[in-house]
Parts: structure tokens; sequence; C-alpha cells
């Protein structure tokens, strides 16, 4: 995972073939959002961070985090190609080629695989402009979903992020045009549930 690593930050490879979403989400469109958007994000990232030799040593997880305690002309720059890193690299990792069923956790929270899949995909719909739709985790260790604009981390509001949706047309709009919707609907067959539980166990020990 990037968010423990710290400057200079590397472009991770995908970890799957380009293609490897069909149908779901085209190569097309994998392609540019790895290699093209990913990349810009983390050539933003170390430009920004380049002149702070102080800030080398801390990981994403701490710049992003702490966004408040940096210096003010750094922050603007940390939070959307910072939060465009972290993003980005827990979104390709949530997703999976081999489709997994939705956990029971998921269904138990939110009552029904049907209300789980409406709720994120409201909030996602929602989100005007672009933005990600999110199930984060809060202090208490409740589940919720949120949306939040541009590149905007839960980390930064004092939220643990746990499965990215992004919403940005760059993420769809090769494969479906302005049918967010239609995206959504098919996002739903790639989630990595075995990962996200995975983070999800890993963020309650870490908050015990
Ligand atoms: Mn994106």
């Amino acid at each position: 995972m990037i968010s423990t690593q710290h400057y200079p930050f590397i472009l991770p490879d995908l970890p799957y073939p380009y293609n490897a979403l069909e149908p779901y989400i085209d190569e097309d469109t994998m392609y540019f959002h790895h290699d093209k958007h990913f990349k810009s994000y983390i050539d933003g990232l170390n430009k920004a961070l380049e002149p702070y030799p102080q800030y080398h040593t801390w990981t994403l997880e701490e710049l992003l985090s702490r966004l408040s305690r940096l210096p003010k002309e750094l922050q603007t720059s940390v939070r959307n190609q910072g939060g465009g890193v972290y993003n980005h690299d827990l979104y390709f990792d949530s997703l999976t080629p081999n489709s997994q069923n939705t956990p029971a956790f998921i269904i138990d929270i939110f009552s029904s695989e049907e209300n789980w899949k409406t709720q994120m995909k409201t909030k996602s719909m929602n989100q005007f402009g672009s933005g990600f739709g999110w199930l984060v985790m809060d202090l208490k260790g409740m589940l919720q979903i949120i949306s939040l604009p541009n590149q905007d981390n839960p980390l930064s509001i004092g939220l643990y992020p746990l499965l990215p949706l992004d919403v940005w047309e760059h993420a769809y709009y090769l494969q479906y045009q302005n049918l967010r919707g239609d995206y959504i609907d098919q996002w739903f067959h790639i989630i990595n549930w075995n990962f996200i539980t995975l983070r999800l166990r890993k963020a309650n020990e870490q908050a015990l």
C-alpha cells in the first residue's frame, strides 16, 4: 500500500491486467485511468513535496490526516495530489476480476444487499461534479457511506477510508459516456471484498 510509503512516491503496477475487469470496465478506461491519471497525481505530489525535505519522512497517511499542520502553501497540493495518490491506489486495489459475494457484515449493517447498493449508488450519484463515494469507518468503529468532492480523503476529516468509488468522469466516460449510474451498477460486480474485509479487520485492531 502506498499509504504507508513516503517521498518519493512511485507509481505501483496495476494489480491485474488492463483488460481483466472487462466487460465491467474496459481496457482503454483502465489504461488511461492508471497510466495517465494516477501517474499525474504521483508526479504532482512529488513535485509539491520536493522543496520541503522536512516532510520527506512523513507517510502519505500522515500527510493526509495531519493536513492542517502543513504549511498553507503545501496544503492544497497534498489535499489534491496526495488525495489523488491515496484514492487511486485504494481504488485499483479494491477491484478484482474474480467476482465475490457481498459479505455478511455488509448485509447485516445495511439490512439487505439491495439497501447497501441503493445507498452507495445514491450517495455516489448525488456527488455533484467530480469526487468519490466512500464506505468509511468512524471513530466509534461504525460504518458509514459518504461522498467527498474532488480528491478529498476521509482521513482529513477523521474517518478511515475502507472502499472508494471513483465517480470522476475519467473513471467511466470512455465506456459509459455520461451514464454514471450504469458504471456504478457494473462496479458492484468487481469489488474485492476479501481485500476490504481484511482492511476493516486491520482498522479495528488499530483502533483497539
Ligand atoms: Mn480517478
